[in-house]
């Protein structure tokens, strides 16, 4: 069973501040079958536990455990056909105790934290992480583009009744305070 994986690209706007954001899915959890298992391979930068074959994919996994941290995510360059799993062992051991209550085999305990335990993975890097990346890139910069036009939109204006001035964007051309737009009139940014 493997994780699913969700993340965000944001865009911090250089005058107001405000952040767009877009959260993006790149998989929903999964049951997958890794065949032709092998360990201690070298994929890429990283040398992984295990490695096997999940239709056209290739999955690593690289264990971690208190003392064995993981390799950074963005040091990883595996492009989009390999995928790459951090294995958290941390909870393994209260996993094999519960499995002796049971009397369950070590084996079978091992290969039921491998295949069930879905807290304890996360994807370092996954194939259709980039694609999905981009797609949300493009999302946000019509987002951006669309912000910007907005505010380029924006006229001053002044009431002709009462004299207040405000800006806003032409759908605002009613004067807050005496609540007339007859008199209001709109001098264009330049
Ligand atoms: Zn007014």
């Amino acid at each position: 069973m493997l994780p699913g994986f969700k993340s965000q690209v944001c865009h911090i706007d250089e005058i107001t501040g405000e952040t767009l954001a877009i959260d993006f899915t790149v998989a929903a959890p999964t049951e997958v079958t890794l065949l032709n298992v092998e360990p201690e391979k070298r994929v890429g930068e990283v040398v992984v536990d295990l490695i096997g074959r999940v239709g056209d994919y290739t999955l690593a996994i690289y264990f971690t455990h208190p003392g064995r941290t993981s390799p950074l995510s963005n040091q990883i360059t595996l492009g989009d056909r390999c995928g790459l799993i951090k294995l958290s062992l941390d909870n393994f051991y209260a996993h094999i105790a519960g499995a002796k209550k049971q009397e369950e085999s070590y084996s079978a305990a091992l290969r039921r934290f491998l295949e069930k335990d879905v807290l304890s993975k996360m994807w370092l890097h996954h194939p259709r992480y980039l694609r999905k990346k981009q797609q949300a890139e493009m999302e946000l910069g019509k987002r951006v583009s669309a912000v910007r036009s907005e505010r380029l939109a924006e006229t001053s204006f002044s009431c002709g009744e009462c004299g207040h001035t405000w800006v806003g964007p032409a759908s605002k051309s009613k004067c807050s305070r005496c609540n007339s737009h007859l008199y209001s009139f709109r001098n264009e940014k330049t």
